[in-house]
């Protein structure tokens, strides 16, 4: 007997943050996923690497598979032993045909689960501030497929008592036959006057809603298409208290997204919940250095002996106006300082010293560019002893040399090949002996996919962010010069910092704003406030 086990997983209507713990437990698990046309393709990112990935398409009439050889798929890669995460969109068992899946599983002795999701006729209306039930206006919800044929004689559904019975009625797959269920209702005695509204691709950055009564809600509701629900009820007049997703203040914004897909994350997360809808496309890529043996060298150099400043090492900073020891030149052997200006510098070196079998003890005074290169080294148990207030090169410079004579110190510089070269120089300028080495390596051109490349070019989207000099040479790269010099004016550019600025100027782009703060957080606020200014 094999193991197989399929597990019918709900993904939710589009968010997606909205499929449960267990159904991502089950994707994040699974040999093979077949999945759906509305599940979020994002979601797809969350299986294992080597996971079969299969389309089962359905949208709209373009079936791609059949549902008697999902069904048979499902049953086959259950017999050959494989855990299978059947990711359906919304519910499984809501308009889902999971139930069919289920029963031909049942029939072939193949173990299943069920993993229940956010079904779209709640959450879409929820998402547009329209609850289903609500004291005192609807004591019962209905979902009714609205996919019916219109021209069918007999119904398998009893309008007369859905039109005088029930508080909310939620059809899905009803768009198209939006006319002939309103007429439908009011023949059978509900009120012209029945507030009711229409929400497509509810829960994502697309979402549009329309709120009427039954009488125009067709009229209003002009232009949008599957997938989208018919909610009809009292409930549907709370919109207008209770809308709060559509309101948020980066909603329906385009944001493309130029770092490397591998450290986007948190940018898009942020955009995200501001409400954007965001577009990745990585212009860099971060690679290891063509060669590691100098900084495995620069590693070797590092004992704790050569740390001067006090008796315990790293973290004891002289007092402010107290003698500091001034090394003798030639300098000494060994490190005083290692300077980090990037998390991916971070990540390189630390790798490294793992390997020659060191750790944080290792090292000795520690500067860290800006935040996020600090929480990077916090994860190490480090804490910079030095931190510029301002997070570019130049102010990490100034703050060295403010804090101590760093002259005649040897300072280790862990960096990309291609970092522009303001903080080597600064620290000579100030005295220091630099060591530079490699410990990553940026590569212009990424994985920027040709469908995100026109969609720019052709002026889709609202912002572009850049968050370094890279990402615009990628960015100018993946367009051409040419697009990229003629992108229309309705695209907005926005850089983290005055470096990256100044790349994108001399590559020909007009910055539209640098963010105050060089920082992921600060290119966020910059693009909220933008967005809170220009509103419509
Ligand atoms: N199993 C799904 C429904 C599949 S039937 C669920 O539980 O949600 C497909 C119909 O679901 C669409 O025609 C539309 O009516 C509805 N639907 C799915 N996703 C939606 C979304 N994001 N916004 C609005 N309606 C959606």
């Amino acid at each position: 007997m094999s193991n197989g086990i399929v597990f019918l997983v709900g993904a939710g209507p589009g968010d997606p943050g909205l499929i449960a713990v267990k159904g991502l437990e089950a994707l994040r698990q699974a040999d093979v996923v077949v999945y759906d046309a509305l599940a979020n393709p994002r979601l797809l990112r969350e299986a294992r690497a080597d996971a079969e990935l299969i389309s089962a398409g359905k949208r709209g009439g373009c079936h791609t598979m059949k549902q008697d050889e999902i069904n048979a798929l499902l049953v086959a890669k259950g017999k050959e032993g494989k855990r299978v995460c059947r990711l359906k969109g919304g519910d499984p068992f809501v308009f889902g045909r999971g139930g069919e899946e289920a029963l031909a599983l049942a029939e072939a002795g193949v173990p299943f689960e069920v993993v229940p999701g956010v079904t779209a006729g709640i959450a879409a209306p929820a998402y547009a501030g329209i609850p289903v039930t609500h004291r005192g206006l609807a004591a019962s919800v209905a979902f009714v497929t609205g996919h019916e044929d219109p021209t069918k004689e007999a119904s398998d559904i009893a309008w007369d008592k859905l039109a005088t019975g029930v508080g909310t009625l939620v059809f899905y797959m009803g768009v198209k036959n939006l006319a002939q269920i309103v007429e439908r209702l009011t023949a059978r005695g509900l009120a012209a006057e029945t507030p009711a509204a229409v929400v497509q691709w509810g829960t994502s950055p697309r979402q549009r809603t329309a709120v009427g009564t039954l009488s125009d809600i067709e009229e209003r509701s002009a232009g949008i298409e599957a997938p989208a629900v018919l909610v009809v009820g009292k409930v549907a007049a709370l919109r207008e208290q209770l809308r709060w997703f559509d309101l948020r203040p980066l909603f329906g914004r385009r944001i493309v997204v130029t770092r490397a897909r591998a450290q986007a994350s948190e940018l898009c997360q942020q955009l995200e919940a501001l409400g954007a809808e965001v577009i990745e496309m990585p212009t860099i890529r971060i690679e290891p250095p063509a060669d590691w043996a100098p900084l495995d060298r620069a590693i070797a150099e590092l004992t704790r002996a050569t740390v001067e400043g006090g008796p315990c090492g790293r973290g004891l900073r002289a007092p402010r106006g107290a003698e500091t020891p001034r090394p003798q030149s030639p300098p000494s052997p060994g490190f005083q300082w290692v300077l980090f200006t990037s998390v991916n510098g971070v990540d390189g070196f630390f790798g490294r010293l793992a390997l020659a079998g060191k750790d944080a003890r290792a090292l000795p005074r520690v500067a860290a560019i800006g935040p996020a290169t600090a929480e990077r080294l916090a994860s190490h148990g480090i804490r910079p002893d030095c931190q510029p207030e301002r997070f570019t090169g130049a102010e990490l410079v100034q703050a060295l040399a403010a804090q101590e004579s760093i002259a005649g110190q040897r300072v280790l510089l862990p960096r990309a090949a291609d970092v522009p070269e303001t903080v080597r120089k600064g620290l000579e300028e100030a005295g220091a002996v630099v060591t530079e080495v490699d410990a990553y390596r940026t590569i212009v051109g990424g994985e920027a996919d040709e469908e995100a490349v026109e969609q720019v070019a052709a002026g889709g989207v609202d912002f572009v962010t850049f968050t370094s000099s890279s990402t615009v040479r990628g960015f100018v790269q993946a367009l051409g010069p040419a697009r990229a010099a003629a992108l229309p004016s309705s695209v907005r550019l926005v850089s983290i910092g005055p470096v990256t600025s100044e790349t994108a100027r001399e590559l020909g782009l007009a910055i539209a704003a640098e963010a105050e703060k060089h920082t992921i957080p600060g290119l966020v606020a910059t693009l909220r406030d933008l967005c809170t200014v220009q509103l419509p």
